[in-house]
């Protein structure tokens, strides 16, 4: 029950009875897509997880899921069939000699100022894929067809791999983030994060509303892929999307991009998110194929935090057998994790922090302790521990609740409200050790903990220790 998972709220998720299942078969984090509803369709379902999470006495990580800028074509007038070689007008205005050639509507000034002569443009999640062969004088772009496939009227245009000055934030997202807000979301996911900038200005809306919750970069664009090190200084949880990243970049290099994210969020102790058909097919079938399960376990052996699910939750038949099936694979792959002990396989450490959490880890593992206890105010110290993903469950002790429900996202974390009636950090979690029921006599786990001066308030870590219950 290491690996943490993530289940979208959609029309076949979004009655208490269903979420109660979902929770109980291992949910930690339902998400919430505001491209498919606003705050007045999800304020009842905020309240519905809000009562199924005090019923069920466990955290509840509720993410809301922002749109973001996706690009979409205009309407047609009728479906547009292609063929390999075929050529087509892309651009605001129809053709002065109508008939031409089939015309597809596009306004978006900024996408088309940027356009160029031999980009590649993706239509349609990548049914079909067109390069552009001529900008002509009437402001139009012949493009030519890479492929067969059928267009429709608003499907999504990519251009894979091109710098477009879009913020990630549109103005409906920035509505949709205060709305979250107000209804009492967990954390915030911003789709197409592009540059750092962009994360910090949906920090600073929430910091505006008087609130503190952990931003997710969605990275789905290889702009930001190439900025991974920049962003992973100022996102708090990481998602590889691999929906529309695999629009973007070459599907063959995706098991790449997808492993090297997940080492670098690892190295920067940051939780990471695998995204997107995880175990598609079980939206119509109670049981997944060998490729899907294959997919989760490899996520998982990567030192994946959270796998996620998407319509199998949301829209599918078999929603709670999902999350079941999937708790089991991750289960498996923990088991094997822990045999081949890729526990240790994170450089030792390059500063004091890091080298706590790996000493602790290390203690841990040779002193036979149970469990590793962290007390943080921030939660990074438990996350430092998490990225070196021990055999021994991470009991994570804050007195704040926020970082407890950001603390649902980091494999292997077990959060807990700390009381704050013992005012020292270290005795905090000495009493959890000999209140908690988990523990027997004589168990002997890891504790991290900062120790304030007299007269601060807050402190990194700075003591590792053996404690015997
Ligand atoms: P994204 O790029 O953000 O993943 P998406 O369109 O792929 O967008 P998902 O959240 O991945 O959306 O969900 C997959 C599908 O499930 C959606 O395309 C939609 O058909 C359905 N869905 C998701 N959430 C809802 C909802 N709240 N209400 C109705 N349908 C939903
Ligand atoms: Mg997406
Ligand atoms: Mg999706």
């Amino acid at each position: 029950m290491k690996t943490k998972i993530i289940a979208t709220i959609g029309p076949s998720s979004d009655t208490p009875e269903k979420m109660k299942d979902l929770l109980n078969s291992g949910v930690s984090v339902f998400r919430l897509n505001f491209s498919h509803g606003n705050a007045g369709k999800f304020e009842s379902i905020v309240k519905d997880i809000r009562r199924v999470e005090k019923e069920l006495q466990k955290p509840v990580t509720i993410m809301q899921d922002l749109a973001g800028p996706k690009i979409r074509i205009g309407d047609l007038v009728d479906p547009v069939t292609f063929r390999a070689g075929d050529f087509a007008l892309l651009g605001p205005k129809a053709p002065a000699k109508p008939g031409e050639v089939s015309w597809i509507p596009f306004t978006d000034n900024k996408i088309l100022d940027n356009m160029e002569v031999g980009d590649r443009l993706v239509l349609a999640d990548g049914t079909l894929q067109l390069m552009v062969r001529e900008k002509r004088a009437d402001g139009l772009f012949a493009l030519e067809a890479q492929n067969s496939g059928i267009v429709t009227s608003r499907k999504g245009l990519a251009l894979p791999g091109k710098s477009v000055k879009v913020p990630a934030l549109t103005e409906k997202d920035k509505q949709d983030l205060r709305d979250g807000l107000r209804l009492g979301v967990d954390a915030a996911a911003l789709s197409f994060v592009q540059t750092p900038e962009d994360i910090l200005e949906a920090k600073e809306i929430i910091r505006s509303q008087g609130r503190n919750i952990p931003v997710v970069a969605k990275l789905e664009r290889q702009n930001a892929v190439d900025r991974l090190e920049d962003i992973l200084k100022v996102a708090d949880v990481i998602m590889v999307a691999r929906g529309d990243l695999g629009i973007e970049c070459p599907l063959p290099s995706l098991p790449g991009i997808q492993k090297r994210i997940i080492r670098a969020c690892n190295r920067a102790g940051k939780p990471v998110i695998v995204a997107t058909q995880m175990l598609l097919s079980m939206v119509g079938s109670p049981s997944p194929t060998r490729a899907e399960t294959t997919d989760v376990a490899n996520a998982v052996l990567d030192g994946a935090d959270c796998v996620m699910l998407s319509e199998e939750t949301a829209m599918g038949s078999f929603p709670v057998e999902t999350v079941r099936f999937m708790r089991w694979i991750t289960g498996e792959a923990e088991t094997l994790m822990a045999e081949r002990k890729i526990n240790l396989n994170l450089p030792e450490a390059d500063n004091a922090p890091e080298f706590l959490s790996y000493s602790a880890c290390l203690l841990a593992d040779k002193s036979a302790s149970v469990a590793l206890v962290a007390h943080s105010m921030s939660g990074a110290a438990a996350r430092g521990l998490s990225a070196r993903k021990p055999i021994q469950p991470i009991y994570a002790l804050t007195p704040v609740p926020a970082v407890v429900r950001y603390l649902n996202f980091s494999w292997g974390v077990i959060p807990v409200l700390a009381d704050e009636g013992r005012k020292g950090h270290l005795e905090r979690v000495e009493d959890f050790v000999d209140s908690f029921s988990g523990f027997k006599k004589g168990d002997q786990v890891v504790i991290t903990a900062g120790q304030p001066h007299a007269g601060e308030e807050t402190t990194g870590t700075n003591l590792v220790k053996i404690y015997r219950k």
